[in-house]
């Protein structure tokens, strides 16, 4: 059986409580796949959705435990904002990603773009790996280890675009990440840390997957170790630092009739700089269309979104007692005019998008605001604005940073 993973608020708390006591055991344990993956938390989805915060996390795990015992667990809840603060520094990164998506089917030889659709189907004649295909559409979610594995077999021993590769995961993973999953692609392509790839080896998978993968052999010979060799990969587009955009961490007064927009980045409000804010109406879009044509999301990819921005509506209109609407028009852009049309808004204040989707489309979204005279405040969480100050360079500097940040904050 499957498990599920937690996307609600409610169900992220159970789960995360049930788990914060075997964070002890996170360190040993966490490396190795089996079923029903009870080693890890499974809070992917809910920690990229922000149903569940970071914050909440890393202040509950220093009340219950000792940093040393926690540390592999702190480090990899961090991992995914050092990814973020690295992509807000590099915006183009993703942007040339989401080009590449689009412009490789016309440019690749039919051929290579027919092998990647059956290695994507499950049907590359490798089990192991096409276990891990299927069993990704299926659930929507991966082991770190198999995702590790499966990116380095797509690369390094099919030989085909990292770009496509990561856009199957994007396109199925519950948790799909703008910046965690474009740059662990990266990473695992050679790409993001200079003269380091990763390359799957057979001897891990049985060392680390014994029951659940290594159960029929068909075609692991192409695994064995010394027998996959790394493809030698350029990087097409810039990847200089730019200065990211700065957003202030508070609000300022405020007596505006204002509307609170609440959007995937974050979806939990009520805790943090937006608990006194005092909107008159709450929106977040579903925004189906974009999601299915534009980047071509599985059903239940889109069904999980409906699930997170519900949630995230229901608390708000509880929290702010006022009402709350998911905006179903065809583009968010326009859904998010009408809605301050019809309530007259004159100030919209949000979460500041990371880099990704939704950060897209906010020149489009200021210029429209702009022309309706309805100003757009942006606000980040201060812990993000601290994190993402630390991901000038490599995880490992980010780490020290962090870590001696997390070890000065006041116990809760
Ligand atoms: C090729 C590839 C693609 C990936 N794509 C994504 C993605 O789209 N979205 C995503 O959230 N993670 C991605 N990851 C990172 C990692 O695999 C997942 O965060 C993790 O497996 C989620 O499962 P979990 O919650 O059970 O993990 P746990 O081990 O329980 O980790 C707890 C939390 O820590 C964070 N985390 C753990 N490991 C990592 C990591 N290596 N990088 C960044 N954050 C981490 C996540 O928020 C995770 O929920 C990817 C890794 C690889 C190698």
């Amino acid at each position: 059986m499957h498990p599920v993973a937690p996307l609600t608020r409610q169900e992220a708390l159970v789960s995360w409580r049930a788990f914060c006591p075997v964070v002890t055991s996170y360190a040993s344990a966490r490396n190795r796949v089996q079923a029903g993956h009870g080693n890890v938390s499974l809070l992917g989805a809910s920690i990229r959705f922000r149903t569940l915060l970071e914050d909440e996390v890393i202040s509950e795990t220093l009340a219950q435990h000792s940093y040393q015992v926690a540390e592999k667990w702190l480090q990899e809840v961090c991992w995914r904002r050092y990814w973020k603060g690295w992509l807000d520094m590099r915006p183009q990164v993703w942007t040339q990603w989401r080009q590449r998506v689009r412009s490789l089917p016309q440019q690749l030889p039919a051929e290579t773009l027919a092998r990647a659709r059956a290695v994507m189907s499950g049907e590359s004649g490798v089990a192991c790996m096409d276990l891990i295909a299927r069993d990704l559409i299926e659930t929507g979610y991966l082991h770190n280890h198999t995702r590790m594995w499966w990116a380095g077999f797509w690369i390094h021993v099919e030989k085909l675009p990292w770009e496509l590769g990561a856009d199957f995961f994007f396109r199925h993973l519950l948790d799909a990440d703008p910046a965690s999953n474009t740059l662990s692609w990266r990473w695992v392509a050679g790409l993001q840390t200079p003269g380091k790839c990763y390359l799957v080896r057979l001897s891990n998978i049985e060392k680390y997957a014994p029951d659940y993968l290594s159960g029929n052999a068909a075609g692991s010979e192409r695994l064995a170790d010394g027998a996959v060799v790394a493809s030698v990969i350029e990087d097409f587009g810039d990847v200089g630092k730019k200065m990211p955009a700065q957003y202030p961490t508070a609000l300022g007064q405020n007596s505006r009739r204002t509307g609170l927009w609440l959007h995937p980045d974050d979806l939990t409000p009520e805790i943090g700089p937006l608990t006194d804010l005092a909107p008159v109406s709450i929106a977040a879009c579903l925004s189906d269309h974009v999601y299915s044509e534009f980047y071509q999301l599985s059903s239940q990819r889109i069904a999980s979104l409906h699930t997170v921005l519900v949630d995230g509506l229901a608390r708000a209109a509880a929290h702010y007692a006022c009402p709350s609407v998911a905006l179903a028009a065809e583009h968010p852009v326009a859904g998010l005019c009408s809605w301050v049309r019809e309530h007259e808004l004159a100030e919209v204040v949000a979460f500041a998008p990371m880099v990704g989707p939704v950060h897209d489309m906010l020149p489009r979204l200021r210029a429209s605001f702009e022309s309706m005279g309805t100003r757009l405040t942006l606000i980040r969480r201060a812990s993000d604005a601290t994190a993402f100050s630390f991901a000038t360079a490599g995880f490992f500097p980010f780490w020290e940073k962090m870590s001696r940040h997390l070890k000065q904050l006041p116990l809760s």
